[in-house]
């Protein structure tokens, strides 16, 4: 479909973020026969897009999070949905209508009946000088995406969660060392993602440590670590840094119409519904979300069937 009649049309769901939950959703109301929008700021997949191997969505034994997202952009157009590449700045109601109107970075709009806010969160960036001058230059939070640029390079991890540690093993294939840097000395990682990096000749733990510094010259050479009961500063060689710190939710272009918590998670109801009647949310952007595919795509499912129901009221 031609952007000026993507523009031109009032659609009966669209919905904002093409990652599983997104896609959940697409599924259902698209099958449903109502005209369905996605809109994406970057990538179809999201999150899961980045991971190299996923083994516990059900009937899937092993893909890559590339091959998950191929499958489902497939099946979602299959169906009629429409996906369009734009970031969404604002949404807002139109006036006298139940009816929202969706704000593009280029300034136009999109005006849709009801909405799923699906925007998953993004990697909190590390806390330390000179992340920023050196963001793409070393330091990375796609393992996926960049582990390959540091073949026999020393690479840190910086993180204590599942992601640190399952990323972290994924680059113990292509750097020379791999060291996993940690604020605290336990870990919410589970035995079995511990115990397969732990098994790796190259994989090395430094606890009780904090980034304070990415240096280099041009490109990273190497991190200032603190420690956090000493306070001694001390200087590591590194090539890459990989932040897993945790995500931040993308809710800030609705947070005006709905409520959130106070990180910006949205509160919903059994039904995905949010606080603001026409306005669901579904995956990890909601308040309380377990941060897996198959939750994130049965929350877009749960929303998409309440929306069915919703416009149907509607037109009677
Ligand atoms: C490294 C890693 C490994 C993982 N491994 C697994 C695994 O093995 N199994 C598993 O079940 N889960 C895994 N997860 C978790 C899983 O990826 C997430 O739970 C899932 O992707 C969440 O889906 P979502 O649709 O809610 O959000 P996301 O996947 O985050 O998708 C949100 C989408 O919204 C888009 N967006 C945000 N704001 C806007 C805006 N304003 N306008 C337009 N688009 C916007 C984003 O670009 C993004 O594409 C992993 C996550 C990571 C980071």
């Amino acid at each position: 479909m031609q952007y000026e009649e993507i523009l031109n049309k009032r659609w009966d769901v669209v919905i904002v973020g093409g990652g599983p939950g997104g896609m959940g959703a697409a599924l259902y109301t698209a099958r449903a026969d109502l005209s369905t929008l996605i809109i994406e700021k970057q990538f179809v997949g999201g999150l899961i897009a980045l991971t190299h191997e996923v083994e516990n969505y059900p009937a899937v034994d092993f893909a890559s999070g590339m091959e998950l997202t191929q499958k489902m952009e497939a099946q979602v157009k299959k169906f009629g949905t429409e996906i369009l590449y734009k970031d969404v700045q604002k949404v807002e109601r139109v006036p006298d209508s139940h009816d929202f109107f969706l704000n593009l970075s280029d300034g136009k709009q999109i005006r849709a009946r009801s909405l799923v806010i699906a925007c998953g969160s993004a990697p909190r960036r590390l806390p330390a000088a000179g992340e920023e001058e050196y963001y793409g230059r070393g330091v990375s939070y796609c393992a996926t995406c960049d582990g390959a640029f540091f073949r026999d390079k020393d690479i840190v991890v910086v993180g204590g969660g599942e992601s640190a540690f399952q990323e972290g093993l994924f680059l113990t294939q292509f750097g020379k060392s791999v060291t996993l840097v940690h604020r605290r000395d336990a870990f919410r990682a589970t035995e079995l993602a511990k115990r397969r990096a732990r098994s790796k000749p190259n994989w090395t733990e430094k606890t009780n440590y904090t980034v304070e510094e990415i240096y280099g010259n041009g490109t990273v050479n190497g991190v200032k670590l603190k420690h956090t009961e000493t306070g001694e500063v001390e200087d590591f060689r590194a090539d890459g840094v990989f932040g897993f710190i945790g995500y931040e939710p993308a809710s800030h272009f609705a947070a005006h119409l709905i409520d959130t918590d106070e990180e910006g998670y949205i509160v919903v109801d059994g039904h995905m519904r949010t606080t603001c009647k026409g306005i669901w949310a579904a995956g990890d952007i909601i308040k309380g979300s377990l941060k897996q595919m198959v939750i994130s795509a049965g929350n877009g499912a749960t929303a998409a069937i309440d929306i069915r129901e919703y416009l149907s009221e509607e037109e009677d």
